[in-house]
């Protein structure tokens, strides 16, 4: 098994459940006592989102490759991003080391691409869902992607910063995520990403009538194939 090398602490709430799916994962993949063989690197989240309001995106993506430099000279062999939004930086990272990236836009377009679909909806931080890099990561797949009208982006955005990442998770916040996902789906959206690494701790499939792709586990379950794979 490689050792995996997990950039996170955006937010540590999702960062700390890549960690629990790693080591299920490769529990149910080994049997009896196995665990990951991972290091974590767990970034201060306040100073990057500083950065990122600001949109000094040159900045956050220098500090991630230097904190990618010290997974790898700690031995990792892979390397995992534990949040879609920085991804907008994954360029400078994989620049700064010579270790596999696992990109998270990636993996989720297979993910979706292997259903046959080829029009999704997308919920994530308004960087995510506004700017190019993920609409363009999964046009490279073939895929179409949706994002909610203005107002919803907000809510989505704000539930995001305001609630998932300080630990809070809200019954109404969840009824208006499955009322915007409807939305995406009335609007032609054969399926939804759950393109921020919170989301999946406030909506689960259940939540919704259409087909969801929770990218913290799909994240997780490539990284775990890859370190397998050897
Ligand atoms: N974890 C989030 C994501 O997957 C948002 C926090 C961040 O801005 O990194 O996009």
């Amino acid at each position: 098994m490689l050792r995996i090398g997990l950039l996170g602490g955006m937010s540590w709430e999702s960062t700390a459940e890549y960690y629990r799916l790693i080591n299920e994962m490769a529990r149910d993949r080994l049997g009896g006592l196995h665990s990951a063989d991972c290091l974590l690197r767990s970034v201060d989240f306040a100073p990057i989102e500083e950065l990122q309001a600001k949109g000094q995106w040159e900045e956050a993506g220098a500090a991630l490759a230097a904190a990618a430099v010290e997974l790898e000279r700690g031995g990792a062999k892979l390397l995992v991003l534990c949040t879609n939004t920085m991804h907008k930086v994954a360029p400078a990272i994989e620049r700064a080391v010579s270790i596999p990236f696992i990109n998270v836009i990636d993996e989720t377009a297979r993910a979706v691409t292997a259903t046959g679909t080829t029009t999704v909806g997308l919920l994530g931080t308004a960087f995510t869902m506004e700017q190019d890099f993920y609409r363009d990561g999964l046009a490279a797949h073939g895929l179409e992607m949706l994002t909610p009208n203005p107002e919803d982006r907000a809510i989505v955005h704000r539930v995001i910063y305001e609630e998932l990442c300080l630990g809070v998770i809200s019954v109404d916040s969840r009824k208006e995520y499955q009322r915007i996902i409807a939305g995406l789906a009335s609007r032609g959206a054969e399926g939804v990403i759950l393109g921020c690494t919170e989301i999946e701790l406030l909506i689960s499939q259940t939540d919704a009538d259409i087909a969801l792709y929770p990218t913290t586990s799909i994240h997780a379950q490539a990284a775990v194939d890859a370190a397998l794979a050897g």
